[in-house]
């Protein structure tokens, strides 16, 4: 097994030759100096200016959403994408327990409790069949609204997550939700240039959300967006997520609680930049996969491929090793080696905050829980 382990290192290093194979690294190949410097001398550095408008068109036409609103980060994005989906104190969502806490963080946020259904095993998101199962036995509608029969709270909204890129099956989800009159709010921060059916991930639900964070496909340093179809919500997003300010020459009147949320002018140039190289940087990340696919099948080490119906952009890469024991060798040995590998994110129903909630079991979550890993996922500069 270690000589195993030892031939991967090799080959990642072959892909990632004269760097650091890191999980992921932002890559500045455009624009990006020369919009922040137009930005800086401008004076238009903060929150008010053109760029902030022209980010939120470039990522409304890319994705095909209607309407972009653009946010200071992600977690912030599904902040505001769940209070725009009716989303109150006291109410719940229903959400994945394997996803980055900033999911669960957002449902908080709203006063909301998160409670957690299945995944599937081979697009790592919300199990549409899991989801079914748990509404059937635990939902029921008195005036048009839905509640979940164990706490008697109402069921605000539906967010599942596209993991590491790979879009979970979107179009039975938003189905089965519309059944039941749950609204849906994804969870796209992963997948900015995914598709699932040839549609944009984000714009299946009533809102999606996306994160620029520097770890993501593109960074704007921190950032987020929302998206929808729904003009009024669209509105009302980018009202409260600018402090709630009625538009004024000069007068200060705000008239409701808002947050700021805005996306400061510089952040969104470097949005723009990066905007331009998105197709680039989908296409090279969608060549390493292939790579690492084609080298993984040999190795007979299972490799998370694109699900059936869905062009994935391969944010992070990741292989599901034979058991937990494998796992923690794997990640031993590539990381002494210097090959940075992770695994992935801790149960949400495993950390203090969210042990106390409700959930159906989670059979493939924790079996994927104790065997994917990430392997280096960045641009490399060899495939630029
Ligand atoms: C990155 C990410 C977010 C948002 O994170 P921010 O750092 O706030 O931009 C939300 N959900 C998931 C699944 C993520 O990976």
């Amino acid at each position: 097994m270690k000589t195993n382990f030892q031939e991967i290192v090799r080959f990642i290093n072959n892909i990632y030759v004269g760097e650091q194979p890191i999980l992921h690294r932002p890559v500045f190949a455009g624009n990006e100096k020369q919009y922040l410097c137009e930005c800086i001398d401008s004076s238009f550095v903060s929150s008010i200016g053109a760029r902030v408008t022209e980010f939120e068109q470039l990522v409304a036409a890319y994705t095909g959403a209607k309407y972009a609103v653009v946010t200071v980060n992600g977690t912030a994005a599904l902040h505001i994408a769940l209070l725009m989906a009716g989303v109150t104190p006291g109410s719940e969502v229903i959400t994945q327990a394997l996803s980055f806490i900033a999911t669960c963080n957002a449902v908080h946020y709203a006063g909301a409790t998160p409670v957690f259904v299945d995944v599937d095993r081979d697009t790592l998101g919300m199990s549409a069949v899991a989801l079914r199962q748990f509404l059937e036995l635990h939902a029921f509608k008195k005036d048009g609204v839905t509640f979940n029969k164990v706490s008697g709270k109402r069921f605000a909204a539906c967010l599942p997550m596209h993991t590491f890129g790979h879009p979970c099956r979107i179009d039975e989800i938003v189905a089965i939700c519309a059944e039941f009159g749950i609204p849906v709010v994804e969870d796209a921060a992963e997948s900015l240039g995914s598709y699932y059916q040839g549609q944009h991930t984000g714009t299946f639900g009533l809102l999606g959300t996306f994160s620029f964070n520097g770890n993501k496909i593109i960074t704007t340093g921190g950032g987020g967006m929302i998206v929808t179809n729904n003009l009024e919500i669209a509105v009302k997003a980018k009202h409260i997520t600018t402090t709630a300010k009625i538009p004024h020459p000069y007068e200060f009147v705000h008239d409701e609680v808002g947050f700021n949320y805005r996306l400061p002018n510089l952040n969104a140039a470097l949005g723009c930049a990066q905007m331009e190289q998105l197709d680039k940087f989908v296409q090279i990340k969608r060549d390493l996969a292939l790579k690492y696919a084609t080298y993984f099948d040999a190795q007979e080490i299972s490799f998370i491929r694109e699900p059936t119906g869905a062009v994935s952009n391969y944010w992070l890469n990741a292989l599901v090793l034979a058991d937990v024991v494998e796992r923690n060798a794997f990640l031993e040995h590539t990381n002494a080696n210097g090959v940075m590998t992770r695994p992935i994110w801790r149960l949400m129903t495993k950390l203090t905050m969210f042990d106390q909630c409700q959930h159906d079991g989670l059979e493939n979550s924790h079996w994927l829980e104790e065997r994917i890993v990430n392997i280096p996922s960045g641009v490399p500069m060899s495939m630029l």
